[in-house]
């Protein structure tokens, strides 16, 4: 597996598995539960969730599937805004342990922005590092103004921004994308598939059908093309665990990343950072 250095070091997976909807409806909790152990296997051991994903079903059922090989898995788990506070956060962060059947969070996110000041954010986060909960923590939709102010309020050992990126938003690389690189601070792209909806694109079929690779694949392996990006697809199957898991090993040539940015050109200018 392909991999990513954090600011300090440590070494991550390119690719990892998201679980925003998991863990919502019994009768695919089989298929889900033996989809997150396969990707594990194949070294996709970076496992993403959220307290707000099924009002904490996912990180329950990420702690049900993969309790026994929690020592192998690098976990990140976000918390909302308005959790964010120097009162809260350690509350939030607590109920996400308890959810996934652990003692610490490898990486801890604020989710989104909200009303809590980015100072008072990081002073939580680092009293949670400090405590031995969190080993690392960063933020998530953050656009640059935003990353400066942070980096401003102290917020100097953020590891990371998780961001909507894929080949239908690529306003990230305008600016945010080179901020981040500038201050080795990797970016996880989120939704890399669009939720599938960019799956069905015709150009991309073409490319793909070009490489031998599937459309999921090449949008994937087209995350991947710049060193510093984490994907994290989510994936509820096993077949489409083991499609992805392939993609990190996919190199698209310049001809293959010419077709693609002729059917999804690069940004022209500076927009506001989307996200969903
Ligand atoms: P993705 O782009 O990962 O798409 C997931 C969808 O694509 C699912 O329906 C899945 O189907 C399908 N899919 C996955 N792999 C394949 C494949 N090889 N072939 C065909 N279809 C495929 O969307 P998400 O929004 O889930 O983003 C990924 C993760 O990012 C989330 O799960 C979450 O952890 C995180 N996230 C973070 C956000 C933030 O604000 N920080 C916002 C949104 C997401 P199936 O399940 O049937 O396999």
């Amino acid at each position: 597996m392909r991999t990513v250095e954090l600011k300090c070091g440590e070494v991550v997976p390119a690719m990892g598995q998201g679980t925003w909807m998991m863990g919502e409806r019994p009768d695919l909790r089989p298929a889900e539960t033996s989809a997150l152990r396969l990707g594990v296997e194949l070294g996709m051991t970076l496992i993403d969730t959220a307290e707000m994903y099924g009002d904490g079903a996912a990180e329950t059922l990420i702690g049900e599937a993969l309790g026994d090989v929690r020592d192998e898995l690098f976990l990140v788990s976000k918390a909302y805004p308005q959790n964010a506070s120097r009162k809260r956060l350690a509350v939030a962060c607590e109920a996400s342990l308890r959810r996934l059947g652990t003692d610490r969070l490898d990486l801890y996110l604020l989710h989104w922005r909200g009303s809590v000041p980015l100072a008072e954010t990081v002073e939580a986060m680092e009293a949670l590092r400090s405590a031995g909960k969190i080993r690392h923590w960063g933020v998530s939709n953050l656009d640059p103004d935003d990353m400066i102010e942070l980096v401003g309020a102290g917020g100097r050992d953020c590891v990371t921004d998780q961001i909507l990126y894929n080949l239908t938003r690529r306003g990230p690389e305008h600016d945010l994308l080179p901020w981040l690189e500038d201050h080795a601070m990797p970016a996880m792209a989120y939704s890399p598939v669009e939720q599938g909806r960019l799956l069905a694109d015709l150009a991309l079929a073409r490319v793909a059908e070009a490489v031998g690779a599937t459309p999921a694949q090449v949008a994937l392996a087209w995350t991947l093309r710049r060193d510093g990006v984490i994907a994290i697809p989510k994936a509820g199957t096993a077949a489409h665990v083991r499609e992805n898991r392939a993609a990190a090993d996919l190199i698209l040539s310049d001809a293959d990343l010419a077709a693609l940015d002729d059917a999804f050109p690069r940004p022209q200018g500076r927009g506001p950072l989307e996200m969903l």
